[in-house]
């Protein structure tokens, strides 16, 4: 497959690689996960190049450059080592431009070229993690009101996001499932930060409904869609997951092999050794393979064909592929890997965590396959 890119990809990827080139990010993003503090200067720089309006149509003020273009930048940041997994919730406009009234997505849209966080969607629960369906936070009328009561956790970016769009069942009909475009300014919502071993420039937060009180106007979507639209939205998501997965390991790759064709031991440059040529070689290999599967998806999304079975692909192979890529790539680096705040350590921790959040493994697995099992059937 010929993933050759046009001139006005070639161009914006051009744009972003001279702003990484244009100062040691680095020394920026390990202090920012060191204090586990969001990038904002370096979001803010890329959305200033239009970043954010990769994905945005063009009658909402965006370039609508398609995902292949949205691809090769996450492939561009992503060979300079960037924490990329921050910047998930900024090319999701679709889902704000289909589903949200016009108050809510004029809201959203106002922070284009901000570079600040600006919303994510909650549903996992203390009691509801892949089996969603099994959430507990409700929410009921009262008074010409709408009253939110429950507990959300491991919910991305929620300590600093002025909007979250939370999930909930009806008090009355508990096979209706709702989502809310919610204020985080409202009285009643308490976050709890978490700390995790990865994925540190971005929040993860507990957070607590206390009789949150909404407006009809508040709901997201359809009235009882809640449950069908977070499923439709997970593909993309899962994609960008493996998008930042394979960015990372092509750091990491990059890294590796100048050191071993500059390391000498015994005499020789260690990438003499066949026991360091098997690395590269298998190091290689991945890489491929996660190039090739994200690009083939993202050419399909642009044509509007990219299916679950897919993206769960995607999700389910790239964050195991490139930890093994990164694993090598240490070992490669020797000493220097695992000491000197080196940065495959962070894409190591990183890495960890990308096998659980956004569905797990094993839910991958059954998505994967059952789409693979219904494609055979007459
Ligand atoms: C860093 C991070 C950020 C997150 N961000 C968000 C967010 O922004 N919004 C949000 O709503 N959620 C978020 N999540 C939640 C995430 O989606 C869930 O953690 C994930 O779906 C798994 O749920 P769980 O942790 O409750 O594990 P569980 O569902 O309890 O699973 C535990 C283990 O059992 C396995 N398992 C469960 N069911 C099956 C099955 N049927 N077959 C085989 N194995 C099974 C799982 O694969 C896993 O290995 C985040 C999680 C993390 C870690």
């Amino acid at each position: 497959m010929d993933f050759k890119l046009n001139d006005e990809q070639e161009l914006f990827v051009a744009n972003i690689r001279e702003l990484m080139a244009s100062e040691n990010w680095e020394t920026y993003f390990a202090e920012c996960d060191e204090a586990h503090v969001y990038p904002e200067r370096w979001v803010k720089a890329i959305c200033e190049l239009g970043f954010d309006q990769i994905m945005l149509p063009e009658e909402h003020g965006g370039l609508e450059l398609g995902l292949v273009t949205l691809t090769a930048v996450y492939e561009e940041l992503g060979r300079w080592g960037a924490p990329t997994y921050v910047l998930y919730q900024l090319p999701c406009f679709d889902t704000i431009l289909r589903e949200g009234t016009q108050e809510q997505i004029d809201k959203v849209l106002a922070y284009v070229g901000t570079g600040k966080q600006i919303w994510n969607s909650a549903c996992t629960e203390p009691g509801a993690g892949s089996d969603v369906a099994a959430l507990q936070t409700n929410y009921t009328r009262k008074n010409g009101k709408i009253y939110l009561n429950g507990q959300k956790i491991f919910i991305t970016s929620s300590k600093t996001v002025p909007y979250l769009v939370i999930m909930a069942r009806s008090a009355d009909e508990e096979n209706v499932f709702s989502e809310f475009f919610v204020d985080m300014s409202l009285p009643g919502i308490k976050t709890e930060p978490l700390t995790k071993l990865g994925l540190r420039m971005d929040s993860c937060c507990a957070v607590y409904l206390d009789n949150v009180e909404l407006e009809e106007k508040d709901i997201f979507g359809k009235e009882g869609n809640g449950f069908r639209r977070g499923v439709k939205d997970f593909d993309f998501e899962r994609f960008l997951v493996g998008a930042c997965d394979y960015g990372w390991a092509l750091c990491a790759f990059e890294d590796a092999v100048k050191y071993a064709n500059q390391r000498v031991a015994f005499g020789q440059a260690i990438g003499r050794f066949q026991l360091i040529q098997l690395k590269v070689a298998e190091m290689a290999v991945r890489l491929n393979a996660m190039k090739n599967m994200l690009y083939e998806a993202a050419c399909a999304y642009d044509e509007g064909n990219m299916t679950s079975a897919q993206a769960a692909m995607i999700k389910y192979y790239c964050p195991t592929a490139a930890a093994e890529v990164v694993d090598r790539a240490i070992q490669i680096l020797g000493g220097v890997g695992v000491t000197a705040d080196h940065r495959v350590q962070r894409f190591f921790r990183d890495l960890r965590v990308e096998r659980i959040s956004g569905g797990t493994d094993e839910m991958m697995i059954l998505t994967l396959a059952k789409g693979v099992l219904r494609s055979y059937k007459n």
